[in-house]
């Protein structure tokens, strides 16, 4: 099957309209039209190769919510006419240990990624979420819950759940002080989702304009990081940092707001690394620790807990002829809070 896409035929070249061929719906698959597809950073950073690898034409995407148009014989959790989602995975080996697990983006054979990745022959490139339709294997096709509006559902299978994973790892609950750094398309969510648990968070961000939001979105405290000062007020206060910034920054600054035994969690994946001293982790016993995504079976939890709390992203919905104007707003950061591509318009 054809289905129009937009499309990077290399790390210089902008985004285009392009055509490309989905797989015929096997025993196990489902095939979606997609309604949205949500621009993370990643997908910048991928397309303009920022992390090393980089397979071209992209078609990037990896927060995609759709109909369910067509299923396999062997199909057994989504029928035609069902909302569902798609994330950053495609496939993986269903057998080793961490598989078994369920966390599936540690597949040991290492899993498919939604795109510059390649299905688990090796061979077959995947193409993401800019496009009109899709096909993956039922496993890693979500449930997407009735109650929620679908455009801002989109970036919950990415955004949504690499921060969800780490609140839930590490104990965020009710009291729990929760510091997140840097307010964009994850830092949004995990405001959202950290006080939908009952944390006590407060907004770590540059941006002194999003002060206001940070409260809509549920933070008790705003600490302004371009202020040497807030590095005094705040010291020694969170349990709990999630730091979702996307460009190279100071971790030693930000580990001293953390208490005594306290972790940071990097979510955000600068390109540059970023030198630290052990001795911002040794006054304390503080922990620095990372997490990626999270698995299939995570990824289901987190939508019933967003249907539960009636939690989506803040979208700004575009027609795909703005995806290139859209990364450029989303590096300066003129994004409320999250992209979310109307999929109609790739047929435009
Ligand atoms: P985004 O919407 O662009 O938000 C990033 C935020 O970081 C900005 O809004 C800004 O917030 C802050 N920031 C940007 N440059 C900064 C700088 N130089 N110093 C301090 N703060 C800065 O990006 P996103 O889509 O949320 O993604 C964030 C990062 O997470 C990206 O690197 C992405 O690749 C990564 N990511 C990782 C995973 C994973 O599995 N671990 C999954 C998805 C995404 P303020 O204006 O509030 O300061
Ligand atoms: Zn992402
Ligand atoms: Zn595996």
């Amino acid at each position: 099957m054809k289905t129009r896409v937009y499309a990077a035929a290399s790390a210089s070249a902008p985004l285009a309209p392009s055509t490309i061929e989905r797989r015929a719906v096997g025993p196990r698959d489902v095939q979606l039209d997609i309604l949205f597809s949500g621009i993370c950073h990643s997908d910048i950073h991928q397309v303009r190769a920022e992390w090393g690898k980089a397979a071209f034409p992209m078609v990037p995407g990896h927060e995609i919510v759709g109909r369910v148009t067509a299923i396999g014989a062997e199909v057994t959790k989504l029928a035609v006419g069902d909302l569902a989602g798609i994330g950053c995975l495609v496939d993986s080996c269903r057998t080793c240990t961490y598989c078994g697990e369920h966390h599936e983006q540690f597949c040991e054979r290492g899993a498919a990624g939604t795109y510059n990745s390649t299905e688990m022959d090796r061979v077959t490139p995947t193409y993401g979420g800019y496009a009109q339709q899709i096909v993956v294997t039922e496993h890693f096709a979500l449930k997407v819950p009735n109650n929620l509006a679908p455009a801002g559902v989109a970036p919950l299978l990415c955004a949504g759940i690499t921060t969800y994973s780490p609140l839930r790892q590490f104990d965020c609950k009710p009291g729990t002080r929760v510091g997140v750094v840097g307010l964009g398309g994850l830092g949004h969510m995990a405001v959202k989702i950290a006080a939908a648990m009952g944390a006590e968070v407060t907004m770590l961000s540059t941006s002194q304009s999003k002060q206001a939001d940070a409260t809509r979105l549920g933070a008790v405290d705003f600490g302004l990081t371009s202020d040497p000062a807030t590095f005094t007020r705040l010291a020694g206060r969170y349990d709990l940092l999630i730091d979702t910034v996307s460009a190279k920054h100071d971790y030693g600054a930000y580990l001293k707001l953390l208490r005594p035994f306290g972790t940071m969690v990097c979510v955000g994946a600068p390109p540059e690394p970023s030198l630290m001293s052990a001795f911002s982790l040794i006054g304390g016993n503080k922990r620095i620790a990372g997490s990626a995504i999270g698995g299939i079976r995570e990824t289901q939890e987190m939508l019933e807990f967003c249907s539960q709390h009636n939690l989506v992203a803040d979208v700004e919905v575009i027609a795909a002829r703005q995806i290139n104007e859209a990364y450029e707003r989303t590096i300066k950061g003129d994004v409320r809070y999250r992209f979310s591509i109307d999929a109609t318009t790739f047929a435009d």
